[in-house]
Parts: C-alpha cells; sequence; structure tokens
C-alpha cells in the first residue's frame, strides 16, 4: 500500500474541499453525483470537473457508472489523506517513514509523532479484499449505499483505541494510545519482536505464566482478547510481553465468551509446544464471574465507544468472515485466513465522525481551509 505523504502538501485547498465533499456525499450515495460535489464544496461546475480529474489522477477518487448516472467514490488512498491531514494538523503525525507490518486488515506504519518521537499508525483495512473486486461485487450493494469498507474500518479503529485506552490506564501492557482519526490509530511504539519471531527464549516457563496471568487478569476486568497469538504479543528485549490488536475483544458477558477464552488460552498452549516444546498441565479455565474485579467493558463503552458500536461491528465482522479468521494461526500460516472478506451490505455510515458532520452543515473548518498547511511533511 502506498501512503504519499507529498500529496498532502502538494494538495490545493479546493482539491481538498472536493475530497471532503465526496466523503460526506458517500454517507448516502454509493456513487456520488458531481451536482451534489459542488453543492458541498461549494465550487461551481467547471471548476468542479477539474478537481475532480486532479483526484481521480491521484488515484485519491475512482470515477465509477452506476444505472443512472456516472459518479464518484472515495478509495482507500483518499480516505487514507483525510485521516492524514487531520492527524498532521493535529501534530500528532508530522511525517510518515517506513511500512513495518501489512495484514489482511491493517498497513502499519512507523510515523514521527509530536517532537519527532516515533510513533506506529495503524490503518484499519476491512473489506479490502472485497474492496479491490469492488465491480464484481456490485451485486452485493444497495442503490444509495455508502461503501461499507469506511465504516468497517472507522468502526474498527474507534473500538481498538477506546480499549488501547482503557487498558493503558489500568496498566495492562499495551501500547500507549496516542490519536484516532476515521480509520486510523496512532501509538506508542514497541521495540521489540512479535512473538511469532521468536526461535527459544530462556525461560518458556515463565513467559507461559506471565501469558496466561494476562488472559486471566483481562478477564478478571471483563475482557478477552479475541486473537490472543504470536502475532499479537510482542516480545521486549527484558523479557516482557506487550499485547497489541484489539478489534475483536470481547467481553467476558458475550455469549461466546467461554469459546472466546479457550481458544485464546490453547493458542498459547499450542504455540509453546510447538515452537518452545513446552507444555504445562496448568492453564486457566474459564468460569463466569473469573472474581471480576473491574469491568472495563462498560468502561470503553462510557468512553465513547458505545455498545450498539461494538454490536454493529461485531455483526459486521460475522459477515465479513472476521471472526473465523482470528484464532490460531497454523505453523505455515503467515495471516491467520486467506479467504476473501464478502464485501458486506447491510451498513451505511451514517454515524460518522463529528468533524465530518460539521464539514456536512458547512460549519466545520477543515473544508473551509487550505489543503497545503505548513503543518504536513514528509
Ligand atoms: P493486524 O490487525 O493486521 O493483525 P496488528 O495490530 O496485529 O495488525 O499489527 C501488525 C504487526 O505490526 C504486528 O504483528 C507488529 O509486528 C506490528 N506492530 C503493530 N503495532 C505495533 C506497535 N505499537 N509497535 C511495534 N510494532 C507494532
Ligand atoms: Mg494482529
Amino acid at each position: 500500500m502506498k501512503l504519499d505523504p507529498k500529496a498532502l502538501r502538494y494538495m490545493s485547498s479546493d482539491d481538498f474541499r472536493v475530497l471532503t465533499a465526496i466523503e460526506v456525499g458517500s454517507r448516502n450515495h454509493d456513487i456520488v453525483p458531481e451536482p451534489l460535489i459542488a453543492q458541498l464544496s461549494h465550487i461551481r461546475g467547471g471548476s468542479v470537473k477539474k478537481h475532480i480529474s486532479d483526484l481521480i489522477k491521484r488515484k485519491l477518487i475512482a470515477s465509477e457508472s452506476g444505472a443512472k448516472y456516472t459518479g464518484y467514490r472515495l478509495v482507500y488512498a483518499g480516505y487514507d489523506f483525510l485521516a492524514l491531514k487531520t492527524l498532521s494538523k493535529r501534530g500528532s503525525v508530522t511525517s510518515v517513514g517506513n511500512q513495518i507490518g501489512v495484514g489482511k486488515e491493517s498497513d502499519i506504519f512507523v510515523v514521527a509523532g509530536e517532537d519527532e518521537q516515533e510513533v506506529v499508525l495503524k490503518l484499519h483495512r476491512l473489506g479490502r479484499q472485497s474492496f479491490r473486486n469492488v465491480k464484481e461485487k456490485r451485486d452485493y450493494l444497495r442503490p444509495n449505499q455508502s461503501p461499507s469498507w469506511m465504516y468497517m474500518s472507522r468502526l474498527s479503529a474507534q473500538k481498538e483505541y477506546a480499549f488501547m485506552q482503557v487498558l493503558h490506564e489500568y496498566g495492562f501492557p499495551v501500547p500507549k494510545p496516542v490519536d484516532q482519526n476515521r480509520h486510523c490509530v496512532v501509538m506508542e511504539l514497541i521495540d521489540a519482536f512479535p512473538l511469532r519471531q521468536i526461535d527459544s527464549v530462556a525461560e518458556p516457563g515463565r513467559l507461559y505464566s506471565l501469558l496466561m496471568d494476562l488472559i486471566v487478569r483481562l478477564a478478571k476486568h471483563g475482557l478477552i482478547h479475541g486473537d490472543f497469538n504470536e502475532f499479537n504479543i510482542l516480545l521486549r528485549s527484558d523479557g516482557v510481553p506487550v499485547l497489541i490488536d484489539f478489534p475483536q475483544m470481547v467481553s467476558t458477558s458475550h455469549p461466546n465468551a467461554e469459546f472466546y477464552f479457550n481458544r485464546d488460552v490453547d493458542c498459547i498452549r499450542t504455540f509453546f509446544k510447538r515452537r518452545f516444546g513446552y507444555e504445562s498441565v496448568l492453564y486457566p479455565k474459564f468460569a463466569l464471574g473469573m472474581d471480576k474485579e473491574f469491568d472495563l467493558d462498560v468502561k470503553v463503552a462510557a468512553s465513547g465507544f458505545t455498545k450498539k458500536d461494538q454490536a454493529s461491528l461485531e455483526r459486521l465482522m460475522d459477515a465479513n468472515g472476521a471472526a473465523a479468521a482470528a484464532g490460531c494461526p497454523a505453523e505455515a500460516e503467515e495471516y491467520p485466513s486467506d479467504e476473501e472478506i464478502v464485501y458486506s451490505d447491510d451498513e451505511s455510515d451514517a454515524s460518522a465522525s463529528s468533524d465530518v458532520k460539521d464539514r456536512a452543515d458547512g460549519r466545520g473548518s477543515d473544508i473551509c481551509e487550505g489543503g497545503d498547511d505548513d503543518d504536513d511533511d514528509d
């Protein structure tokens, strides 16, 4: 995936208005018609065409013919651009460095944050596979329906950020959350390798206990990671494991909580046996209540990522096979599953973030400002 921060610098303020208008328009239109773009951006006919064609050249939007008209839609690069723009204006991303990870559902970059400190930018890419084939999947889309990859990826990023905040606050070994916008999360860069890449450890029994204790401590706080495996555990050089990747976390009161809990435990048991030849008769078992000390799930809901958001995301992830893809990866697998995600068609982007809403009303500042401010960099 390309993330071209130079585009930020060379974008005119009117290009930016047009791009933002397409984002706003795509909440109610799968393909945004030109007159609507003109109306939302307050830029007249002829000029709008020129900006649209610029944005197509930059591959931030795509032109598409629907049954009734030809219109435009945002593609991931355009959405990335809008998020980067916001994050750079807030100062949480000042320049973009190397890509360090690519998952089926995310791209991970090391970026410079405030004070030039290195941080991690995670771009959530739910539905990416099917989005590539969006043309072939036209049948899955209803008329006037916004692209759900955008909605899903944003919900996923919001969830990850909300959980990371609460876990960090309660002293769990997770990256420190820095910022979140649209489908992006900015967090502390952990100087460590994923357990997946580690061939031997001095004391496997000690690490095994630390990880099982972590699973139990999460459950005592009402939470299950849901994808607790060697890809999502980073091992620092001092031997401390750090947990990442939270979009699939569930509450211990989830109807399938026991299944998810046992799967997390089994992933670790299987991995330790296979990789380190380590087996233990001791492993935690799910017990309802778990002498719960806190209910962090409630705290997460209070932090802004509501139970309703959680339910929407779960429904969408299930529909897209994401839940099935989580769990213990097979030995040879790089990512849990290569099965294609099916484009989901039952959600619209109706609850877009408030800064976007403001722009739709013409009240927000972003749409009216230059796209080529000096606060970005390459
Ligand atoms: P995905 O949802 O695609 O699995 P992850 O959050 O698990 O994404 O990140 C993918 C990879 O990126 C990780 O396995 C790890 O190597 C790297 N990574 C992610 N977050 C961080 C971080 N905060 N610090 C260091 N490396 C990270
Ligand atoms: Mg992961």
